[in-house]
């Protein structure tokens, strides 16, 4: 009799899982099966890193993740590391490269590193299932069994959840493996998403519709810088994004959902110095009297007319005002604003405008192969744990790093229950 291996999710780490799985059972009266809701694998790797796919990264460390509840996610690349999973990839004739420490395919393609999996998954004869949206796990004696929306079901000896979050609901992410993780006795965390755009209730954000400007960020929770990111900030009327902006969407969504206040803390002018802002903001100051500049006009030259029109409106001014309408200590205080604005976080974008979940299955419910400590023969992998990571190929590192794990693991253990006649 053949033993089976079913793996849920033909994502990122489900196809990493199956293709390691068969790999690691190879010569081993093993059927690995992969289910998958959807029409075809990888379709969210095809769409990331902008249709580039940002696969890895060459430098991984635990302060590129986050957790809500604090797993090291650095564990599971003691088992399966990145260097590992750059060599999975050149071993199969993908050739990479780097833009800085972001590596992605030679090709610049996201569909070679799906098409990929498709040749691997075929090679390692790996049975493929679509439109098998699986509904239902329980045990059935020693094994496993799976139903699927249609009533189709099947066993298996080790199954593994590769199901991802709830990001990307037209690609078939609605949080199904939350269900089947908690009818296996496992908990899950609070979720919600990130790596999206920040809200804000600042008057100034229409007038800056459109604004693409180098800024650095300080994100302050309770008055204490949490977060700090530098790079181009896009200014929509929805809200602040950009990568600057995304990195930091974890902890501020995470402290909103605890009812605390999250601001801002924008310098729209990094490249220069304090003491360069204060030597040209008196400078300009001693033009007011005699020439009475339209406020807009003291911003000129130091930052985008559009960040100024954010400042200015979110101080309840408007640009073409003059400036000596206000009083000295009022126009200083709106032009150091340039260095020091702050807006209050009012929110965060939803699934649909989001990379990834934050938070998922409790990684302390899984041994160090990402096994259900109480459910043997259960592995869960990729963006369903309660781990995320930020922007810069974190995501996909860890689901495939997180789905070879699991492969190898569950292949594993079927090598050991046919070895002991079980
Ligand atoms: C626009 C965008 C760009 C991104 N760019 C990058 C990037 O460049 N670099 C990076 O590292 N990360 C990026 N990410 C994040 C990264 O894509 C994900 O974290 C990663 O793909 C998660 O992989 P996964 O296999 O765990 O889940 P998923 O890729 O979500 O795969 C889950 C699979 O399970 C299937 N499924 C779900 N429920 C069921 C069910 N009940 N039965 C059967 N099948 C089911 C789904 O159809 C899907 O195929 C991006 C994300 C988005 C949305």
């Amino acid at each position: 009799m053949n033993r089976i291996i079913a793996v849920v999710g033909g994502g990122a780490a489900g196809c990493m899982a199956a293709v390691s799985a068969a790999r690691s059972a190879a010569g081993e009266p093993v059927q690995i099966i992969l289910l998958e809701e959807g029409k075809g694998i990888g379709a969210k790797i095809r769409i990331t890193g902008n249709g580039r796919c940002n696969l890895t990264n060459l430098q991984i460390r635990p302060e590129h993740y986050y957790s809500v509840e604090q797993a090291d996610p650095m564990r599971i690349y003691e088992k399966y590391s990145p260097d590992a999973l750059r060599s999975f990839f050149e071993e199969r004739g993908v050739f990479l490269h780097s833009r800085g420490d972001l590596i992605y395919p030679l090709t610049d393609r996201a569909d070679t590193v799906a098409e990929l999996f498709e040749r691997e998954l075929l090679r390692e004869k790996v049975q493929v299932q679509y439109d098998a949206r699986i509904r239902e796990i329980r045990r059935e004696g020693k094994r496993f069994l799976l139903r699927d929306e249609h009533g189709n079901s099947w066993q298996a000896d080790t199954v593994i959840l590769a199901t991802g979050g709830l990001t990307g609901k037209r690609l078939g992410c609605r949080g199904d493996g939350y269900a089947l993780s908690q009818q296996m006795g496992l908990h899950v965390t609070d979720c919600f998403p990130a790596l999206t755009y920040l809200k804000t209730d600042c008057a100034g954000l229409a007038a800056a519709d459109g604004v693409r400007c180098e800024a650095e960020l300080k994100l302050l929770i309770g008055d204490k810088v949490t977060a700090q990111e530098r790079g181009e900030l896009q200014i929509t009327k929805k809200g602040l994004s950009g990568i600057v902006c995304f990195q930091i969407s974890h902890p501020a969504a995470q402290a909103l959902r605890t009812g605390r206040e999250v601001i801002l803390q924008i310098d729209f002018a990094p490249d220069i110095t304090d003491d360069q802002l204060r030597k040209q903001i008196l400078e300009r100051m001693k033009k007011v009297p005699e020439e009475n500049p339209a406020l807009s006009e003291l911003f000129f030259g130091m930052i985008h007319p559009g960040a100024a029109a954010m400042i200015i409106r979110g101080s309840g001014q408007v640009e073409e005002r003059k400036a000596r309408k206000l009083h000295p200590e009022e126009l200083m205080k709106l032009l150091k604003q340039i260095k020091v604005f702050r807006v209050r976080i009012t929110g965060t974008g939803d699934y649909e405008e989001a990379q990834v979940t934050a938070g998922g299955v409790r990684m302390k419910d899984l041994n160090e192969n990402l096994e259900a400590a109480d459910c043997e023969g259960l592995y869960l992998c990729g963006e369903l744990l309660d781990v995320d990571g930020l922007c810069g190929g974190y995501n996909l590192t860890f689901a495939m790093c997180s789905g070879a794990v699991c492969g190898m693991a569950a292949a594993e253990k079927i090598s050991r229950m046919i070895s002991q006649g079980g």
